[in-house]
């Protein structure tokens, strides 16, 4: 068979070795299929965005997987915004597909995890949300989805608890728990396959904890999930 056009690469993140250990990996990498986000997954995130976190199932939009940007890299302000916001993000890299799975097993179709910043250009997204309208254009831009090597969970198990902080310039503005997530990650499977049938090479985005907010060209974002990695993104 020949493409009419050269056929693009096939996505990919580097793999870790475990928090501390990001090298391990050598020249392993993690195909990426899909990337999907969790809407509104930490309660005071979904009070400061104006909604009520007691009443609303979980819901999911998605990225696409040429959005990756790998951490230590610099992230380009993106065109048509003036208000680009980080949403710092526990992920899950999934490595045996399916649909339709209970979350009494769905771990076990979880290869590892990541840390991730769900860059969004607030203002599109929030144009897009009063029209009832689609939410790509904030979410789903060029570099919008920065992610450290994903690590696997025989090396880092599968977090539950531990903190999820982002820095501006040194400065902490986010900071939370993951035991503060409304939907856990088995939850967050469960509810996901049971709309699309998961591949291996899908990342899920967890959802933020409360505290986004704007970044200028210049600065430095600094961030991070206790036990599994941390990343850093300047904003060029
Ligand atoms: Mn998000």
């Amino acid at each position: 068979m020949e493409y009419v056009i050269e056929p693009p690469a096939t996505p990919s993140l580097p793999v870790g070795g475990g928090a501390g250990n990001a090298n391990a990996g050598a020249d392993a990498r993690f195909p990426v299929r899909r990337i999907y986000c969790v809407g509104r997954n930490y309660a005071a995130h979904a009070r400061e965005m104006g909604h009520d976190p007691e009443r609303e199932p979980p819901f999911f939009f998605q990225k696409n997987p040429d959005a990756l940007l790998p951490s230590g890299s610099q992230f380009p302000y993106p065109a048509a915004s003036r208000d680009v916001h980080f949403e710092i993000e526990l992920v899950c890299a999934i490595g045996a597909g399916g649909s339709g799975i209970a979350a009494s097993g769905a771990l076990d179709h979880v290869w590892g995890y990541a840390v991730g910043i769900d860059m969004t250009r607030r203002d599109l997204q929030g144009a897009a949300k009063k029209l009832g309208r689609p939410w790509e254009a904030g979410k789903a831009f060029e570099h919008s989805a920065p992610c450290t090597p994903v690590h696997p969970a025989g090396a880092v198990g599968h977090p539950a608890e531990g903190r999820i902080w982002l820095a501006v310039n040194g400065e902490i503005r986010q900071e939370g728990n993951l035991k503060e997530l409304i939907w856990t990650v088995p939850e967050i499977i469960e509810q996901l396959s049971a709309l699309f049938t998961l591949a291996p090479g899908d990342l899920i985005f967890t959802g933020t904890p409360a505290g986004v907010g704007a970044i200028e060209r210049g600065d430095v974002m600094t961030g991070g999930v206790e036990g599994v990695d941390t990343i850093e993104i300047e904003v060029a």
